[in-house]
């Protein structure tokens, strides 16, 4: 009898980049029966995962998807598939299927009661080990052979290559760099003929060029509950007074308006320090101010307004407050502050732009590159803080790995 030639083993399906995109997509094709190998550049992975659990870790949102989905803006008939088919409510079961229990903040927002990251991703790995994920850190993916092979430089100086029946790249954006997204792989990615929308900062704080006398005194405090627009755009929330400017959720939430407005030069933004009361409501109680109380002190007994607050409206005004109840009242339901630029994209949470829509076909295959698949913040979708950054990436991970599943089913037998 002759001997059948050996039959080679499959491919297996190469990982790069071990945040939560790529982790997720690996546990999914394990459990799909596939040979998984996943690759980071960093010497330990999910870093900026762990970050974001410095913060309590807003894993989604409960809202109803109806409201959940138009928070993608532009991006969002792009993302809504996704979402649909791993839903806010998926993410939160999986989760507890680690282990680890959720509970809703007042605004809607989901955490773990750990409100940290790291019980979470020490049970993850562990979930990825018994499944026979392979892991290995410090390895940067550098680009492709001629035969498509992803390249691969590792700490010692050294280079290696591996062949993968399908390859998918989850490699972040590019705010935190030194955590590991750095947006390296963009002129890789352009090079091949990848459309990239420019990487920028989002969900990321604005510059004013405070007075010594604010950012001495005032820097670093909380504004609570006021409502900061700019044009038709608006946005309620905590706001933090920082030496350099302002962030917290409405200037987040304003992100995209910011930065539109900000390309074209300086910028104002209108801040009510009092949203839930009308002009008018306020200026009656502050005419009941008694003859020769200051300003300072009406505005502190009559409208509850904090110091903080204060030290913005003589911020706008160079220290000449209005004189008038109701001078005072306009004031204070828009304080006018010139912006001058945003933070820049070391601090930002998040990244827009990214891959284009455009390059990439139903499932997030590269259409320059068949095989090579692309999921998590390195694609052109945005979204305000509340959970939908993780959602997005954990949503588009499983959108790539059907397609990833669908592909290696196709050409098995052909490596
Ligand atoms: C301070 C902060 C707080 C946040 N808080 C929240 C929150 O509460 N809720 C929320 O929804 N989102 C939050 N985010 C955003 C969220 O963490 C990200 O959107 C998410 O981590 C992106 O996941 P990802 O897997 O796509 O990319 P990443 O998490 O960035 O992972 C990409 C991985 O790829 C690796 N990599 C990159 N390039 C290479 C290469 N060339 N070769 C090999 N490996 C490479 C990196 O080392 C990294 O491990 C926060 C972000 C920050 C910075």
């Amino acid at each position: 009898m002759n001997a059948q030639p050996a039959k080679a083993p499959p491919l297996p399906v190469l990982i790069i980049g071990a945040g939560p995109s790529g982790l997720f997509a690996a546990e999914l094709l394990a459990k799909a029966g596939h040979v998984v190998q996943v690759f980071d550049g960093m010497p330990s992975v999910g870093r900026k995962f762990l970050l974001a659990g410095r913060g309590g870790l807003n894993l989604t949102h409960t809202e109803a998807l109806t409201q959940f989905k138009p928070r993608y803006g532009t991006a969002q008939d792009w993302v809504a598939p996704w979402v649909d088919a791993f839903t806010p409510d998926d993410l939160r079961a999986w989760a507890e299927g680690l282990g680890q229990p959720l509970f809703v903040g007042s605004s809607g927002r989901v955490f773990p009661r750990a409100l940290k990251a790291s019980p979470l991703l020490r049970a993850w790995l562990q979930r990825l080990a018994d499944l026979g994920v392979s892991l290995t850190t410090g390895a940067r993916w550098i680009g492709f052979s001629q035969s498509g092979a992803a390249q691969f430089s590792h700490r010692d100086g050294s280079t290696s290559e591996h062949e993968g029946s399908a390859i998918l790249l989850a490699l972040g954006g590019a705010s935190w760099p030194k955590l590991g997204a750095d947006g390296a792989w963009t002129p890789i990615l352009h090079e091949i003929g990848v459309g990239i929308t420019p990487l920028e900062a989002s969900n990321v704080g604005v510059l004013a060029a405070w007075t010594a006398t604010l950012k001495s005194g005032f820097g670093g405090a909380v504004l609570k509950n006021i409502e900061v627009r700019l044009n038709e755009a608006r946005a309620r929330g905590d706001l933090v007074i920082t030496s350099t400017g302002l962030e917290g959720g409405p200037i987040y939430a304003l992100s995209p308006a910011l930065r539109a407005a900000l390309t074209a030069g300086p910028c104002h933004i209108q801040i009510d320090l009092r949203p839930d009361l009308e002009t008018e409501a306020l200026a009656q109680r502050l005419v009941k101010a008694k003859a020769g109380q200051s300003i300072s002190t009406a505005l502190k007994s009559h409208l509850k307004l904090a110091p903080p607050a204060i030290a913005l409206m003589r911020e706008a005004t160079g220290n000449k407050l209005p004189t008038t109840a109701m001078g005072l009242a306009r004031l204070i339901k828009a304080t006018p502050i010139e912006l001058n630029g945003l933070a820049s994209l070391d601090r930002a949470i998040s990244t827009a732009g990214g891959i284009h829509p455009d390059s990439v076909d139903g499932h997030l295959m590269l259409k320059a590159k068949p095989g090579i698949f692309v999921a998590g913040e390195m694609l052109d979708w945005d979204a305000p803080t509340g959970g939908y950054l993780l959602q997005a990436c954990f949503s588009s991970a499983q959108h790539a790995a059907k397609g990833i599943a669908a592909w290696v089913d196709a050409h098995s037998g052909q490596n």
